[in-house]
C-alpha cells in the first residue's frame, strides 16, 4: 500500500507559478517523491509520497561503487479537456523490469510502478505546465545496501521524481547537428546496450563532450565490431526518411536502446501509409545518400526531445547537410502526429493515452 504523507510545506501557488514560466530541462523539481524499499528478507515494503529530500546514503553503498542503477523516462501531459495523461506509460513499466533483470536488481511489479508514477502526478498535478510544457517523469531505481563485496545487493531504493519542463534543446525545433564518434563506441554486443542504466550513460559522457566541442548537439554512435553501422544517439533512436516514402531505422538486437517514441514513431508510420525498414544502415551510405539527395529527412526520437530533425552531420572527414537542413515535411508530420496524440487534440485508436485522475 502506498502511504501518502504530504509536503508539510508545500510551494507557494506565486512561487510555483514563478518556477513553472521558464523551467527549462531538469532543473526545476516538484514537491514531492514516490520511495519504495527493497531487502531480500522483506521483498517490496515501506511506498511511500513524500516531500522530496535528499538520500541519507551510506558511503559503502553499492551504487557509488559498482554502478546497479537503472532508470526511466515518462511525461505528463495536460491534455486538451483540463486533464492529465501518461503515455503508454506500461511500456516503460515494462522496460524498466527488463532493464532491473539486466542489471541483477529485484523486478518492480508493473502495477506498482504504475502506481507509484500516477501518485506523484496526482498530487503534484499542479506542476505540470501548459502550454508546449510537460511534467517529465524519472523514476529509477538503485543499489543501496553498505557493502563493498562483488555480487548483486541485498536492498535497492526505488525513487519517483518529477520536474516541469518546456522545450529539450536550447533553440526549441529546429534541426540539431549531429557528431559521428569514431572513437567511442556505446554499446556491444551481449553489454547493457538496451537497458536504460545509469552507466551507459557515464560512458557516453566523453563522447557528447567531444561532439559539443565539434560544434553539435548531439552524438551518434556506430557499432563497436565494424564501425560502420550507425546504432543511436546518446539518449535517442535515428530515423531516415528516403525520397520514396521509404523509413529506416536501425533494428534492435541487443544494442539499441528500444525507445517507446521509436516503436510509436513506427505505428504511426506504418498508419500513414510510409514503408518502414528496420534496417542496417552504413555511415557511408549515409553520406552517399544525403549527397544523392536520395535521403530526405532525418530526425531522431526520444521521450524528452520528442522528435528532433537532424539538420546537419560532422563527422572526422567533413560535414554534409541534410535535405534543406531544417524540419522535413515527414519530420514535421509525425511529430504532429504524436504530440497531438500525447495531449489529446487528436484520436488514439491504439489506446496509448493513458489518463490520470486528478484532484487538478
Ligand atoms: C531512453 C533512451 C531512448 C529513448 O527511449 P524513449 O522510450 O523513446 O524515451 C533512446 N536511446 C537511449 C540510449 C535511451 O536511454
Amino acid at each position: 500500500m502506498l502511504k501518502i504523507l504530504p509536503h508539510p510545506s508545500a510551494t507557494a501557488p506565486g512561487a510555483r507559478a514563478a518556477l513553472l514560466e521558464n523551467p527549462g530541462f531538469g532543473k526545476v523539481f516538484t514537491d514531492h517523491m514516490v520511495t519504495i524499499q527493497w531487502t531480500a528478507e522483506l521483498g517490496w515494503h515501506d511506498a511511500r509520497v513524500r516531500a522530496r529530500e535528499a538520500f541519507s546514503l551510506d558511503p559503502a553503498a553499492a551504487v557509488l561503487h559498482y554502478a546497479q542503477e537503472i532508470f526511466e523516462g515518462m511525461k505528463a501531459y495536460r491534455t486538451r479537456d483540463g486533464g492529465v495523461a501518461l503515455f503508454r506509460p506500461l511500456e516503460n513499466a515494462r522496460r524498466f523490469a527488463r532493464s532491473a533483470q539486466r542489471m541483477a536488481m529485484p523486478v518492480l511489479p508493473d502495477e506498482m510502478f504504475l502506481q507509484a508514477v500516477e501518485a506523484l502526478v496526482d498530487i503534484d498535478a499542479d506542476w505540470i505546465p501548459g502550454g508546449e510544457g510537460s511534467l517529465y517523469l524519472r523514476p529509477f531505481m538503485f543499489a543501496s545496501e553498505a557493502f563493498l563485496g562483488v555480487r548483486p545487493a541485498a536492498e535497492y531504493t526505488f525513487c519517483v521524481i518529477a520536474c516541469p519542463v518546456g522545450a529539450y534543446f536550447k533553440g526549441g525545433s529546429t534541426a540539431v547537428t549531429v557528431w559521428v564518434s569514431d572513437d567511442y563506441s556505446r554499446a556491444a554486443a551481449g553489454g547493457t546496450g538496451d537497458a536504460k542504466c545509469g552507466g551507459n550513460y557515464a560512458a557516453s559522457l566523453l563522447a557528447q563532450a567531444e561532439a559539443v566541442r565539434h560544434g553539435c548537439d548531439q552524438v551518434v554512435f556506430l557499432d563497436a565490431v565494424e564501425h560502420r553501422w550507425i546504432e543511436e544517439l546518446g539518449g535517442m533512436n535515428i530515423f531516415f526518411v528516403m525520397d520514396d516514402d521509404v523509413l529506416v531505422t536501425p533494428p534492435l538486437g541487443g544494442t539499441i536502446l528500444p525507445g517507446i517514441t521509436r516503436d510509436s514513431i513506427i505505428a504511426l508510420a506504418r498508419d500513414a501509409g510510409l514503408t518502414v525498414q528496420e534496417a542496417p544502415y552504413a555511415f557511408d551510405q549515409w553520406r552517399a545518400d544525403a549527397a544523392s539527395g536520395r535521403l530526405r529527412e532525418v530526425f531522431a526520437c526520444g521521450t524528452a526531445a520528442v522528435v528532433a530533425a537532424v539538420g546537419k552531420v560532422r563527422h572526422t572527414g567533413g560535414e554534409f547537410v541534410i535535405g534543406s537542413g531544417a524540419d522535413g515535411a515527414i519530420t514535421e508530420r509525425l511529430r504532429a502526429q504524436l504530440t497531438g496524440i500525447q495531449r489529446g487534440e487528436r484520436a488514439d485508436p491504439q489506446g496509448w493515452r493513458h489518463p490520470v485522475s486528478s484532484k487538478a
